[in-house]
C-alpha cells in the first residue's frame, strides 16, 4: 500500500484535456560569442530560432535531430534553466512571467539528464538526494516520499537509501534521478537523452519503467533522443529539429511510415535496421550541418537538400499541415504549391 498518493501534490489541471499542457511559441535563444581586446560580442550562435509546438496532456512527444540542432537547448529553455531571448512558454494555460512563476513552472516540469552521475550530489545519500527537492518545495514528508519513490522505481529502500551515487550502477543512478524528478510531483517530465548512456538491456528496463510511471502518475513526457528506434517505442508524436528550427511534427505511426521533409527522410534512412529487405532508398545526408552562427537564408536545409530550388534559397518555409493530414506538419516548399516550387506545382497538377 502506497504511503504517498503520487498525484495528490501535482499542480491542478486547470484547462481540461483539450488544453495543451505546454505551449511553446516562437522560442529563441542566441548565444553571444565574445572576442577581441574589449571582449565585445562579435556574433551569435542561433541555437533555437522561432521554435513553436504543443505538448498534449498525457502524451510522450519525442524530439529528434542531429547533435547541435537545438533540442537540448530547447529543453533547458522550457524549464527556465537558461533565460530565453524571445518567445513564450505557457504551462496549462498560464504563461511564464504572466500568471506563472518560475517556481511554479519548476514544480510542474522536471527534467532528467543523460549524465546520471553528474546530476547527483556525490556527498548526499540516495534518500537525501531524492528528498531534497521535495523539502525545498515544502512538500509533505519528504523522506517518506523519497523511500516510497525508490520502491516505485525498482530500488529497494532498505538496501539503497543510505548509499552514495558512486556505489550504484548507471542504470540504478538513472532510476534515482527519475525518483528525484517525481519527488517534486511534476505533471511534465523532460527526459534529455535519459537512456542514451545505458546498456541496451538496462535501457529497455528503464523505458518500460517510464511507461509504467507515466500511466500511474498521470504524467506527460518530452523525450529527447538521437535514437530513432527508442523514440518510436516510447513516443506518441515526434518532432524533428534542424539547425534550431522545427522542420516536421507528426504522430509516431505517420512519421515512421512517411516522412515529408527531405531532412527527416535522410535522417530516418540512416536508422539501422535488422531487416535485410529494408534497403535504403534515399541517398544519405552528406556534409556537416551549416554553421549556426551564420545559417543559410531561406530554408536552412537548402545547402544539403537535393530538391532545393531558387525559392528555397530565398524564402523560409513555414510549418504547415500536409493536405488531408492536419496532424502532420512540415516546413518545406515541396508540399506547398503556393510556394512556386516546381515539384510541388507538378504534383498539385497531377
Ligand atoms: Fe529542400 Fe526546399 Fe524543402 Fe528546404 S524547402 S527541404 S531546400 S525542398
Amino acid at each position: 500500500m502506497s504511503a504517498i498518493d503520487p498525484r495528490a501534490d501535482q499542480l491542478p489541471d486547470t484547462g481540461g484535456p483539450a488544453q495543451p499542457l505546454l505551449t511553446v511559441k516562437e522560442l529563441k535563444k542566441y548565444f553571444p560569442i565574445r572576442g577581441g581586446l574589449m571582449n565585445r560580442v562579435s556574433a551569435h550562435v542561433q541555437a533555437v530560432d522561432g521554435v513553436s509546438f504543443e505538448v498534449r496532456k498525457g502524451e510522450t512527444l519525442g524530439i529528434v535531430g542531429e547533435s547541435g540542432c537545438g533540442k537540448s537547448t530547447t529543453a533547458r529553455l522550457l524549464i527556465g534553466l537558461m533565460p530565453k531571448d524571445a518567445g513564450e512558454v505557457i504551462f496549462d494555460g498560464k504563461a511564464l512571467g504572466d500568471g506563472l512563476s518560475l517556481r511554479e513552472l519548476r514544480r510542474g516540469v522536471q527534467m532528467v539528464f543523460q549524465d546520471s552521475y553528474a546530476s547527483l550530489n556525490p556527498r548526499m545519500t540516495i534518500v537525501d538526494s531524492i528528498a531534497f527537492g521535495a523539502q525545498v518545495q515544502g512538500l509533505d514528508r519528504p523522506r517518506e516520499r523519497a523511500r516510497d519513490l525508490m520502491a516505485r522505481v525498482g530500488l529497494d529502500p532498505a538496501r539503497f537509501a543510505d548509499r552514495y551515487p558512486h556505489e550504484l550502477s548507471g542504470g540504478q543512478r538513472q532510476r534515482v534521478n527519475i525518483a528525484r524528478a517525481l519527488a517534486m510531483a511534476p505533471r511534465l517530465v523532460i527526459l534529455d537523452e535519459a537512456v542514451s548512456a545505458l546498456d541496451k538491456s538496462v535501457e529497455a528496463q528503464v523505458l518500460n519503467l517510464l511507461n509504467d510511471l507515466r500511466a500511474e502518475f498521470g504524467l506527460t513526457y518530452v523525450f529527447i533522443s538521437h535514437d530513432l528506434n527508442v523514440v518510436r517505442y516510447i513516443s506518441d508524436r515526434v518532432l524533428v529539429m534542424y539547425l534550431g528550427e522545427v522542420v516536421e511534427v507528426a504522430p509516431v505511426a505517420a512519421m515512421y511510415d512517411r516522412q515529408a521533409h527531405p531532412y527527416t527522410r535522410s535522417l530516418f534512412q540512416a536508422m539501422p535496421s535488422m531487416d535485410p529487405d529494408n534497403r535504403t532508398k534515399e541517398p544519405p545526408l552528406t556534409g556537416d550541418p551549416p554553421n549556426p552562427i551564420n545559417p543559410p537564408a531561406g530554408c536552412r536545409f537548402h545547402t544539403r537538400c537535393r530538391f532545393a530550388e531558387d525559392v528555397c534559397k530565398a524564402v523560409a518555409p513555414r510549418l504547415r499541415p500536409l493536405p488531408g493530414a492536419p496532424d502532420h506538419l512540415t516546413a518545406c516548399h515541396l508540399h506547398d504549391p503556393a510556394s512556386g516550387h516546381r515539384r510541388a506545382l507538378s504534383e498539385a497538377a497531377e
